[in-house]
């Protein structure tokens, strides 16, 4: 039985360590984007504006918020581990490596499956004003808005861990993968810049890998682009926006245009010179 005093260390241990992820991940493209390399980037920035301050205090405000809460339920599944209740293994040669792949790619696939019904159940009317509104208070994203959910939203969006490690062995180096995975596409999908090349959306197999313009459009026009990680429920279910390859390219021909007076206005002052 584990003490009060043992339990508190854990929760607090998850709260930093799930801390420093969201600071790492969201905080470097933050500083290469917004702060360091701010004007060689701009012209690959999807909406050509950047938020307020206020607006990413509050994506920090609330992704911090969502940590607490993500970490009261790993701590719950880690009481519930330790009592034997889920089917985590921590002995790696329980299993073959080749399931332990697999698990991976089936979280993966889980989640992404989940996070798209969860994320439309959100967008119901009766539902949204109260939950997943909050999330859209940010209309031209920042990495910071990663987490920006109202608590109700974040125990949806870590509902997913207590299904998956009730449904399938996992390895806790699985759960690792998954999270490492989820938080950079999460983060890439926030950044608010485009850094996949053009032509990506319409590749035989790329064009099933969402993009930062997807996720962007989403918080820009709210009513279409609901998938996490992957193109295929938004294509199978015909709620990708009909603008999605075009409003990209536009961005990716903007920056092409925008490179190449950059290089026409360098060599014209040196040839001044
Ligand atoms: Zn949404
Ligand atoms: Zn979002």
């Amino acid at each position: 039985m584990l003490s009060l005093q043992e339990l508190l260390f854990r929760y607090l241990r998850t709260v930093s360590l799930l801390s420093l992820r969201y600071i790492f991940f969201a905080g470097t493209l933050f500083l290469i984007f917004y702060v360091w390399k701010k004007r060689h980037f701009f012209k690959l920035k999807i909406q050509q504006k950047y938020p307020d301050n206020k607006h990413i205090f509050r994506e920090i405000g609330y992704s911090f918020l969502s940590l607490t809460i993500f970490s009261l339920v790993g701590t719950t599944m880690f009481i519930l581990r330790k009592n034997g209740y889920t089917q985590m293994y921590l002995n790696f040669s329980d299993h073959s490596v080749g399931y332990f792949v697999f698990s991976v790619v089936a979280f993966i696939l889980m989640h992404d499956a989940y996070f798209y019904w969860t994320h439309r159940f959100m967008h119901w009317k009766p539902i949204y004003p109260y939950v997943h509104k909050i999330h859209h208070l940010s209309t031209n994203p920042t990495p910071w808005a990663a987490f920006a959910f109202h608590p109700l939203e974040a125990v949806i969006e870590v509902g997913i861990v207590p299904i998956m490690i009730f449904l399938m062995p996992l390895h806790p180096f699985a759960l690792l993968a998954w999270v490492l995975y989820q938080t950079g596409m999460n983060v890439l999908g926030h950044l608010g810049f485009e850094v996949f090349p053009s032509g990506f959306t319409t590749g035989v197999i790329s064009k099933f890998s969402n993009t930062s313009t997807h996720h962007n459009m989403h918080h820009k026009y709210v009513t279409s682009n609901y998938g996490l990680y992957f193109n295929i429920w938004d294509r199978m279910l015909g709620t990708n926006h009909p603008e999605y390859t075009e409003q990209f390219e536009m961005v990716k021909a903007r920056a092409k245009e925008l490179e190449s007076e950059e290089k026409t206005s360098v060599m014209e002052s040196f040839a001044k010179q």
